[in-house]
């Protein structure tokens, strides 16, 4: 079958077996006229999505909006929702977050059957727009088919390049598509096949839930580079990029998905699984264990929550500092914060307040826009840091213009001294594995060295977590640097996969290394 077989959702609007609502109400809220959008959480990495989808629940569309709102932290620019009733494929899509879409009985009434998939999404401004709304749908020769993507195809561009050569027409920009694509291309016999050819066609990072007439597919990619767990509520199957939506919906952990693994479940809910592509040394990502992944989530085995607090101690062992008080950089710090506490026994305090009435957003544009009005959502406690020498806690620095002004606000409360404990190794690498990253010349780790970075943000002293450290607060005895554990690429520029789609100019940046773990 050509390309041109694939008719999408957007094409076929008469007589096809899927119904399409895009809600029109939902707002965008990456606007630079946001008033709100300068805030302590505008200079992290950003995860671009969270998938999750549900087989043989009786209410699978609204099951499916409850696990969406606990993914909301991975994605808030648009959200959708795909249902099948054993007939007809039905999507309701909107830009915004999953409350201003799915919050109502209506919106909900129109996803009727047992099963469900769904997708939050963020994405760098370019990619931004109703046509990348995920779930994807298309009418395949085999039938209908709706896809969930978390993570990103780094030889979409190469491939998509052939697919139009060869006749496909693309509906959207998204790296998504490039896979039906493939599947609706390939010679194979069955779709499931056909996926698996896809599959062995892409490099990247992919966990996918996928929904077909004969029921659901989920797979990870053969590095398991971004997550995805399975959960059981009474017969009801579940997917999910993470453990915190099955707990929401009430369902329980069974297992995550292994590296490389495709399950499928039939509607009759007869569970397979396969191992289509061989054996490989897995590579999650270990930014879930420092930022992604919400604290309650349990990630490859183990505690987010207690992962971070490790890494606080890790960092209290190997940048100890003389101080009063160790002062977390909210939300994202508190967990290291509380370990950098109970290792050096300097009391934790809340230096500083976060306000929860004022809506969350997204990173602006420019560098001059971001560096004002910090104190909108965050604020020095005066009272509990002056005169004092305080510890701060972050998660990371990006590109270093709030830790700046989160140094410039200690010090403005009266703080004596203030020393920047950072519970990752700096971030001298852009991710293209489905992480918003700013190019290289943006990030402080990737111009600067440690001392021309505590310079920069203006503290006493900068110290971050050391690679082997973060390992050990894994859980491991450190990096295996002949086979590591995790994919760490963001910290060490040692990239797990081939990326076709960089210029030999971005590929020879990332490769550059800087220094990590020392005191500044
Ligand atoms: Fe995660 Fe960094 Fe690897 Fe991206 S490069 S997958 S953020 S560890």
């Amino acid at each position: 079958m050509d390309g041109l077989g694939l008719l999408f959702h957007a094409v076929v609007a008469i007589g096809a077996n899927h119904r399409d609502i895009a809600n029109k109400s939902g707002t965008l809220r990456m606007t630079s006229s946001d008033p709100f959008a300068f805030d302590l959480d505008g200079d992290k990495l950003r995860e671009e999505c969270g998938v999750f989808g549900v087989i043989g629940a009786t209410d699978a569309a609204a099951a499916c909006a409850l696990g969406l709102h606990a993914l909301q932290h991975r994605g808030q620019e648009a959200v959708g929702i795909t249902s099948f009733d054993g007939t007809e494929f039905f999507t309701r899509r909107g830009l915004g977050h999953v409350a201003d879409n799915f919050s109502t009985g209506e919106s909900i009434a129109e996803l009727p059957g047992t099963m469900a998939a769904g997708h939050v999404r963020y994405s760098t401004t370019g990619g931004a727009g109703l046509r990348n709304v995920q779930p994807l749908y298309a009418d395949l020769a085999s039938g209908g088919f709706a896809v969930a993507h978390n993570g990103n195809i780094s030889n979409a561009m190469a491939l998509r390049q052939e697919l139009v050569q060869n006749g496909a027409i693309f509906q959207s920009t998204s790296d998504t598509e490039v896979i039906i694509h493939l599947v609706a291309t390939s010679r194979f016999p069955t779709l499931l096949d056909k996926f698996v050819d896809a599959l062995r066609m892409v490099e990247g990072a992919y966990s996918l839930v996928v929904m077909t007439p004969r029921g659901m597919l989920a797979c990870r990619d053969p590095l398991g580079i971004r997550p995805l767990v399975m959960g059981r509520l009474g017969d009801a199957t579940i997917f999910a990029s993470e453990t915190v939506a099955l707990d929401v919906v009430g369902a329980e952990f069974v297992r995550q998905i292994d590296p490389g693994e495709l399950v499928e479940v039939e509607l009759d809910g007869k569970i397979t699984s396969h191992h289509p592509f061989g054996n490989h040394k897995p590579r999650p990502c270990i930014f879930e264990h420092v930022y992604f992944s919400r604290p309650d989530s349990v990630f490859n085995g183990r505690s987010v929550y207690g992962s971070r607090r490790n890494i606080g101690m890790e960092l209290a062992k190997e940048s100890p500092c003389d101080a009063d008080l160790v002062v977390p950089v909210p939300d994202s710090g508190v967990p290291a914060a509380i370990g950098y506490s109970q290792e050096s026994g300097i009391p934790f305090e809340l230096g500083i307040i976060r306000s929860h009435y004022v809506g969350r957003t997204f990173i602006q544009p420019s560098d001059g826009a971001r560096n004002a009005g910090v104190k909108r959502k965050h604020n020095a406690n005066r009272a509990l840091v002056e005169g004092k020498r305080i510890v701060l806690i972050d998660d990371s620095i990006v590109r270093g213009t709030t830790s700046l002004k989160i140094v410039q606000m200690m010090r403005d409360a009266g703080a004596r001294e203030v020393h920047f404990r950072v519970a990752s190794p700096p971030t001298g690498n852009g991710c293209y594995y489905g992480v918003d990253t700013p190019e290289r010349s943006k990030l402080l780790a990737g111009r600067m060295n440690i001392a021309a970075m505590r310079e920069f943000i203006q503290a006493d002293s900068l110290a971050f977590v050391s690679i082997d450290g973060l390992y050990r607060a894994v859980g491991l005895d450190g990096r295996n640097n002949a086979c590591p554990q995790y994919c760490d690429a963001c910290f060490t520029g040692e990239y797990p996969t081939a990326l076709t789609d960089l210029s030999t100019r971005e590929k020879e940046e990332a490769q550059l290394t800087f220094p990590v773990g020392k005191v500044a």
